[in-house]
């Protein structure tokens, strides 16, 4: 209930941003990393430019949104222009094939998915790579993770620490009704945007400055981040504070009956405003985050009856460790035991 809202933090919370902040420092993706992938995406340039001269490669997800660590995948769209009646399925397809022939290990088309894509890794590097084909909302939702990075370090740091902590407690699995890591970055925007005073502004509620349309919709919000440097300046929070706060919202202060969290209003709205109160299909719409962009997708779509009471119990679990403990920092990030 909203009772424990009201618990007061801890006086002495502060002491633990030292350690938070080393431990966002070391997840910072290495520059041997960075080579790899830049190793990666070169050989796969060619490969794909024999057979496809006029495509064009973008990078999204983490290694292009600046919410990548050291062990992040590579996310590769290609843009193609195709035949109409060419569809997606064989176009990956005939990608798998190339990519087979020159030596990727691991080539796998799975074109079943909700986006359907190539996996593949990289022999030289090791690294796995995500290949999806025309996907341009992943190309505006990068840009737009990256945009709000540049605004403020702490949504950069809150994000990784809350995702390493995902991670840790295996609470990152979709395919395991658990949520993306693209859903925990647009947890931490959106909880940064309610901050009082704010940390993050709203930019697609700005005047737009970018623009992409892609199949009809418009994904447009004011992309001139560099004026936009000082916005939290006012709100003096640690990053103890802040993570305590996160983790106590989606603890005990979410509503999870009624509310969905938007980045795009920078505010909860209403379920019923967009008529997620009823379970259709597969979507049961127990956590609610609406994507930016594509605003009749809920990224928690995936999470059902079971992992819903998972994700709050480790919510809870996070909060009250964060409250109570004398070492916080250990007992946060205890590797989830699958066994017990
Ligand atoms: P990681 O470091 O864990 O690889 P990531 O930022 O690459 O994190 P993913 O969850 O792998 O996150 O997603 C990669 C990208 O794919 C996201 O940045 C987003 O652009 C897109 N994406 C992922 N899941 C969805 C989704 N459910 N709906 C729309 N776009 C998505
Ligand atoms: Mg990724």
């Amino acid at each position: 209930g909203t009772r424990r809202w009201r618990v007061e933090r801890r006086h002495d919370i502060d002491a633990f941003t030292p350690g938070l902040l080393s431990l966002y420092e070391s997840l910072n993706p290495s520059e041997e990393h960075k080579a790899k992938q830049r190793q990666l995406i070169e050989s796969l340039t060619n490969s794909v430019s024999k057979e496809w001269p006029n495509a064009q490669l973008h990078l999204y997800g983490s290694c292009a949104n600046s919410f990548g660590n050291s062990h992040s995948d590579v996310d590769v769209c290609l843009q193609i222009d195709t035949a109409a009646e060419e569809n997606i399925a064989e176009l990956l397809l005939a990608l798998a094939e190339t990519l087979r022939k020159d030596d990727f290990d691991n080539v796998e088309a799975i074109t079943s998915a909700r986006v359907p894509i190539v996996k593949i890794a990289d022999p030289g590097s090791g690294l796995s790579c995500d290949i999806c084909v025309n996907n341009l909302f992943a190309v505006a939702n990068t840009k737009l993770l990256k945009d709000y990075a540049q605004i403020d370090e702490k949504l950069l740091q809150l994000a990784f620490i809350v995702k390493h902590w995902a991670k840790l407690r295996g609470v990152n699995e979709t395919y395991l009704g658990t949520l993306s890591s693209y859903a925990y970055v647009l947890m931490c925007i959106s909880f940064l945007q309610q901050r009082e005073p704010k940390i993050l502004p709203c930019l697609q509620a700005m005047e737009p400055t970018y623009t992409l349309v892609v199949d009809g919709t418009e994904c447009a919000y004011f992309d001139q981040v560099d004026q936009l440097k000082d916005f939290g300046a006012e709100n003096k929070e640690s990053i103890a504070e802040l993570l305590w706060a996160f983790f106590h919202y989606w603890a005990f202060h979410h509503d999870y009956r009624n509310d969905v969290i938007s980045v795009r209003m920078g505010n909860t709205i209403s379920k019923q405003e967009k008529n997620w109160t009823t379970r259709v299909g597969n979507d049961r719409h127990l956590i609610c985050i609406e994507d930016p962009f594509e605003t009749s997708h809920d990224l928690g779509r995936v999470v059902d009856r079971q992992t819903i009471r998972v994700l709050r119990e480790e919510f809870e679990r996070a909060a009250t460790i964060l409250q109570y403990d004398d070492d916080p920092c250990v007992a946060l990030f205890e590797p989830y035991d699958y066994e017990s």
